[in-house]
């Protein structure tokens, strides 16, 4: 899941006075104003459609191999209900923190100008990333897949065929809740399924034959329990990282920490959103994050 290029650790470093803005030559921008954000990786689409295609599959076996034949019908709806909503979650979730800016500096803005418009103080320390031209607010990486440098990033994850950082994080964690908890609930229903089927006979459990029947269900376990155990592991690691509002880059390069301690609940907020509500666990609820200045520097 992680990819951390190597060259994030060979960022130029420069006084102010040292800048040469009018050598930095930014890369063209092949995504006119106003569209939307979506990085052209092919090895990400690929990853994005296969979960996507996990997604669907799971649906498939949960519908027609094991609730629709069923006799129990109060069974069957709840568990389809709940089943349903938490895949269309899990889809929004992944379609927001796909298409969602993480954060991304704009390129080639190391001009001059720009330099002086923000009143450096002497001895204060500016990052200029080489690949975009551009001044790094602190805490910004470069991402070589998306070519940008990206506010708070937490790692470039191709199964979301995004970055992870600054304004998206909530959906990417969503993402990873949503499909634990179909994975969960997947696996339960296939217990069940298997429990109810060695009481009766098999042909009245499936209208699918045994053998097609048992063959979909047990992928449906592997499934169901690689993605319980892999997006369990990166939720856990995504609240703990927000918790202590250090980023996994950050971690992985041991960053001295030179921002704010704050609680554990200011930070949970500050990615979720103020006020704590439902929309916490809502895809479609864009957090109000009160953003700082996103221009920090380091003294
Ligand atoms: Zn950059
Ligand atoms: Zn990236």
């Amino acid at each position: 899941m992680m990819l951390i290029p190597a060259h994030h650790f060979r960022d130029i470093e420069r006084k102010p006075e040292y800048l040469q803005p009018e050598k930095c030559i930014p890369p063209p921008d092949s995504r006119p104003a106003g569209t939307m954000w979506f990085i052209r990786d092919g090895c990400g689409i690929a990853c994005a459609i296969v979960t996507w295609f996990l997604v669907l599959y799971a649906e498939f076996v949960v519908l027609f191999v094991m609730l629709i034949p069923s006799r129990d019908y109060v069974y069957s709806a709840i568990n389809g209900l709940v089943f349903n909503l938490l895949a269309f979650l899990a889809l929004a979730s992944h379609c927001r923190a796909m298409l969602t800016d993480p954060g991304a500096v704009p390129k080639g803005n190391a001009t001059k100008e720009f330099i002086e418009s923000l009143q450096l103080k002497p001895g204060q320390v500016v990052y200029k990333c080489p690949k975009c031209c551009s001044i790094k607010p602190d805490r910004a990486h470069h991402c070589s897949v998306c070519k940008r440098c990206i506010r708070k990033m937490d790692h470039h994850c191709p199964w979301v065929n995004n970055c992870v950082g600054e304004n998206n994080q909530k959906y990417f964690v969503l993402f990873t809740m949503y499909i634990a908890l179909i994975s969960l609930h997947a696996l339960i229903m296939v217990g069940f399924h298997f429990l109810h089927c060695f009481e009766e006979d098999w042909t009245k459990c499936s209208s699918f034959s045994p053998p097609t029947t048992v063959i979909l269900l047990i992928l449906l376990c592997f499934e169901g329990l690689l993605f319980l155990i892999f997006t369990s592991v990166m939720f856990g690691t995504q609240v703990h990282s927000i918790c202590t509002d250090e980023t996994g880059i950050e971690q992985l390069k041991k960053e001295e920490r030179r921002w704010a301690k704050k609680t554990k609940w200011m930070n949970m907020k500050a990615v979720f959103g103020h006020p704590f509500s439902l929309g916490w666990a809502s895809p479609f609820a864009t957090p109000d994050q009160g953003k700082a200045d996103p221009y920090q520097y380091v003294v």
